[in-house]
């Protein structure tokens, strides 16, 4: 018996998995609707339908050379979820959309996106697991809880065929008995008359598992392929020879823009608004059919000639920095002249970590929130080895990838230090994160790495409270200064706190290790508190010793 339950938490399970994700092959994910007895997952609008459809009304007009640009594309939006270590689990041709045609005049190649999984064959009846051989693989046939990144690679095989055979239905003929025994015999499909290819297939449909090559061994061996004579030989129409280049096969991924065209751009979603700027999701679609990738795009709201520069130094500092904890450039757009400077980078599906915590507090347990601690400590080392000091470090400027990675955004108030010191001081006060500001920087404008280090404690304080507004460093501070205060009378007030060593509370059930490492980010004097070397190193320790 399969519960309401498990097929409700399936659903989501696939609706999450998909809003996780932002690849050009992957079916963008708007979001879901629940209502009380239906649940309905937004996605986008995809012209042409799914590929086994579309291959089979196209039979006589789709070619090789486009069957194996598919095959492409598929294998990348495969690597992509096998990079990220997410299983797709019901990988079939009726899963695969195709979003623009091939446009033989232009040379314009097919598009695909792979779409969700709908709900998973763990919670599904025996039957229905069966009459899916042979996409679903033998080892989950036998127990569907051993399904695996290597099913997916099975799954692919057995799609492979499909394209190849025009959206054929492999087995179609056979009961499930039948295809049963297949199984049990260690049988393969017919194999294509491209021996090439059929080899393929076969690595993807082995029978052990472990043996199935990784996608991007596969893009390579895609890649590789030449198409044979004889299946040139049956191609109703010829194709313009740029089109089969080998050089240009596979390169997709490598031939990013970094100067972004704005009528390209198409806005989304607002995602987030501040008092100088805003930052926007958009299509970069200059194909303008849907094909193009999602991307975060922040612009100035009314620029003063001051925040131009300003913005325009946060550009050089972000294009200067590569690392797995700090969110991508990926370009800029001028739109009328430099006043209309965007800065163009990856789109981060979940968004800023405080309202990440807030919203799925009961999703989380202390290791991840440790994971979370010791990446932002990762990216930050990186960014002090630079000289770089980020003066802005809260919750609300760190984004989240996905349940398992989260980078350091919004670089607005980074500055360089200066060779000859190890602290910069600012002389504009201006839109201060007080609260999570160290004293120096409070009473002398003084920033440093170690400045950075007590901004980290009031993000590790963020973290246990899970981003509570109720508790947050703002609400407790005024709280216990009097809520009566304003202006620059906060501040004074601030500093005075700070002076007389009052610091933020032990979050509830906050583990007491955690809390002393807060308190040693507080140290009054900057050259006590800890670099962000050590504090990774211990708060890897704590994350052992608590699951170990
Ligand atoms: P500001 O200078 O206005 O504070 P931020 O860079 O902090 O700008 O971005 C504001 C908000 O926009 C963030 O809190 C986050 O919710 C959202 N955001 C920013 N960059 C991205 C991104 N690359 N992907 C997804 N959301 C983002
Ligand atoms: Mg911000």
């Amino acid at each position: 018996m399969v519960s309401v339950f498990s097929l409700r938490q399936s659903f989501f399970e696939s609706a999450s998995m998909m809003s996780q994700l932002s690849h050009k092959h992957l079916l963008l994910n708007y979001g879901i609707c629940v209502c009380t007895d239906e649940h309905i997952m937004v996605q986008e609008y995809v012209r042409f339908g799914s590929l086994d459809t579309y291959l089979k009304r196209n039979r006589n007009t789709i070619n090789i050379t486009w069957k194996l640009e598919v095959a492409k594309q598929l294998a990348w939006a495969l690597h992509h979820l096998e990079e990220k270590s997410l299983i797709h689990g019901n990988v079939c041709a009726r899963n695969v959309l195709v979003t623009r045609e091939e446009d033989r005049k232009t040379g314009t190649p097919p598009f695909i996106k792979l779409s969700d999984p709908g709900i998973s064959i763990t919670v599904q009846p025996r039957e229905i697991l069966l009459e899916r051989i042979p996409w679903v693989p033998p080892e989950c046939v036998k127990d569907s809880r051993t399904l695996s990144l290597a099913a997916d690679k099975w799954s692919f095989g057995t799609t492979l065929w499909e394209i190849y055979c025009g959206g054929e239905q492999p087995l179609a003929a056979y009961d499930t008995a039948k295809k049963l025994l297949f199984y049990e015999d260690k049988h393969q499909l017919p194999a294509p008359k491209w021996t090439e290819l059929a080899s393929v297939i076969n690595s993807c449909m082995d029978y052990e598992p472990l043996h199935r090559p990784s996608f991007r061994a596969l893009i390579r061996d895609l890649n590789s392929l030449y198409t044979p004579d004889y299946e040139l030989l049956v191609e109703s129409d010829t194709v313009p020879s740029r089109h089969r280049a080998p050089g240009l096969a596979g390169a997709f991924e490598s031939q990013e823009p970094t100067q972004f065209q704005a009528r390209h751009l198409i806005f989304l979603q607002l995602l987030g608004k501040g008092n100088f700027g805003s930052v926007e999701k958009c299509r970069y679609d200059p194909l303008q059919d849907n094909t193009g990738e999602v991307v975060a795009v922040k612009k100035l709201q009314h620029s003063t000639a001051e925040h131009l520069r300003d913005f325009e130094r946060e550009i050089e500092i972000l294009r200067s920095l590569q690392h797995e904890n700090i969110v991508r450039y990926k370009g800029v757009c001028y739109s009328a002249g430099r006043n209309n400077l965007r800065l163009v980078m990856e789109f981060l599906p979940f968004g800023s970590l405080r309202d990440y915590l807030s919203k799925n507090r009961e999703r989380f347990d202390h290791s991840k929130l440790l994971l979370y601690a010791s990446q932002i400590c990762k990216g930050m080392d990186y960014l002090a080895e630079k000289r770089y000091v980020h003066r802005d470090l809260a919750t609300r400027n760190i984004l989240v990838e996905s349940e398992f990675r989260v980078k350091i955004g919004d670089f607005g108030l980074t500055k360089v230090l200066p060779q000859d010191k190890e602290y910069y001081t600012v002389r504009e006060p201006g839109e201060s994160p007080i609260f999570w500001y160290a004293p120096e920087s409070l009473t002398e404008s003084k920033f440093s790495v170690a400045s950075d280090v007590w901004s980290f404690g009031v993000v590790l304080y963020e973290l246990f409270t899970y981003s509570e507004k109720r508790c947050s460093p703002p609400a407790v501070f005024m709280e216990q200064m009097g809520e009566d205060k304003q202006g620059q009378m906060i501040v004074y007030h601030l500093i005075d706190l700070l002076k007389r060593n009052y610091r933020l509370p032990a979050p509830e059930g906050c583990p007491a290790e955690i809390h002393s490492l807060m308190k040693r980010c507080w140290a009054p004097e900057p050259s006590d508190r800890p670099l962000f070397r050590d504090l990774a190193r211990t708060v890897d320790d704590i994350q052992d010793s608590q699951s170990g």
